[in-house]
C-alpha cells in the first residue's frame, strides 16, 4: 500500500500548497467593502462539507475550490470529470472541482436557509499551480488563478447589500461556532490494512530509527544513543492517526514497546487525554486541536 498512500499524501500536500498560496492572495488585499474571510471551514447540514475559502459581505457570498495540478486541464460536463494531461504525455482524471463547487454552493445555501439568511452564494474554482494550462474551462463555474482574485471581487462590489451589519456579524459568529475540525479516518481503516502489518516504537527524532527504548525519566535510542524524554507524544499521535479513535492502555504499551501498564497510563495522563470507560476497559480519546502543530 506505501506507493498508494504516498501518492495521495504528495495530492494532499500539493492541495495545501495551493491553498496556501490563495490564502496569501486574501491576507495581502483588503477591500472597500466590510466582509469576512474564512479559510478550511467545515460545516454540517444534511452532510459534512469543507470549503477551502469562503468571502462574505453583506451583499454576497463566495465558495471557493482551490485545486493545485500541474499540466494541461480540460474539464468535461457530461459526466463531470477534470482531465489532466501532463507535460509528459500522461493523461489522468480527476472528480471535477466544478461540480463538487456547485455541490458545496447547494449546501452552503441550505446551511444559510437553516438560519433564515438569504444571500447569493456563487461558487469559483481556483487553480492555484503556478504554471497552469486551462484548455477547456467548465461552462458554469468561473475559473480564476490566485491573483485574479482581488479583481473579480471588486467587481461585484456594485451587487446591493442583502444582509445589515449586524446579521454580518452573527453570521460570522455562527460559523465559527459550527466549525467542526476535520479528522480523517484513521489510516488502517481507510486503506484497510491490518493492525499487525504497521512497524511499531517510538520513532527516534533524532536519526529516524524505529524503537526507542523506556529508560527512567527519558526515551533512549540504541542506534545513535541520544535521549528525549518527550518522544512518546508523536507515536501516540500517530497511534490515533494509523489505527484508530479510541487507545486502551494495552494499544499503548504494544505500540510504544512498553511492558508496565502505569507507564502507559502517566503517557495518558501527560497528553490530557480525555477518557470513557472504568478501570479494565479504559480506552482514551485525543483532542487533535490540541496537539496539531500549524
Ligand atoms: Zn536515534
Amino acid at each position: 500500500m506505501y506507493p498508494t498512500i504516498l501518492s495521495k499524501h504528495q495530492s494532499k500536500a500539493a492541495g495545501i500548497a495551493g491553498e496556501k498560496r490563495v490564502e496569501t492572495i486574501f491576507r495581502n488585499h483588503s477591500f472597500p467593502t466590510e466582509n469576512r474571510i474564512f479559510h478550511d471551514l467545515s460545516l454540517k447540514t444534511s452532510t459534512t462539507f469543507q470549503l477551502d475559502h469562503v468571502f462574505f459581505s453583506q451583499a454576497f457570498s463566495l465558495v471557493f475550490e482551490t485545486k493545485n495540478i500541474s499540466g494541461v486541464l480540460t474539464f468535461k460536463e457530461n459526466p463531470p470529470q477534470l482531465i489532466r494531461e501532463k507535460f509528459t504525455g500522461e493523461i489522468e482524471s480527476f472528480n471535477c472541482p466544478a461540480a463538487q463547487v456547485e455541490q458545496n454552493v447547494e449546501l452552503m445555501k441550505d446551511w444559510l436557509h437553516q438560519r433564515n439568511i438569504h444571500i447569493p452564494v456563487i461558487g469559483i474554482v481556483v487553480i492555484a499551480y503556478p504554471k497552469q494550462i486551462i484548455k477547456v474551462p467548465p461552462k458554469n463555474i468561473k475559473v480564476l488563478f490566485p491573483n485574479m482574485i482581488p479583481l473579480y471581487i471588486r467587481g461585484l462590489l456594485h451587487l446591493p447589500n442583502k444582509i445589515d451589519i449586524h446579521t454580518l456579524n452573527l453570521l460570522t459568529d455562527e460559523l465559527l461556532n459550527s466549525h467542526q475540525e476535520y479528522i480523517p479516518k484513521p489510516i488502517s481503516e481507510s486503506f484497510s490494512i491490518s493492525k499487525e502489518d504497521f512497524k511499531t516504537g517510538v520513532i527516534c527524532p533524532t536519526c529516524g530509527y524505529i524503537g526507542m527504548i523506556k529508560i527512567p525519566r527519558t526515551w533512549h535510542c540504541p542506534k545513535c544513543k541520544n535521549n528525549d524524554p518527550l518522544a512518546y507524544k508523536q507515536a501516540v499521535l500517530d497511534w490515533f492517526l494509523l489505527m484508530g479513535r479510541e487507545m486502551s492502555n494495552q494499544d499503548c504499551r504494544e505500540f510504544l514497546h512498553i511492558d508496565d501498564r502505569n507507564v502507559a497510563t502517566r503517557i495518558f495522563k501527560s497528553m490530557n487525554l480525555k477518557s470513557t470507560g472504568t478501570f479494565k476497559d479504559r480506552r482514551y480519546q485525543i483532542d487533535f486541536s490540541k496537539h496539531i502543530k500549524d
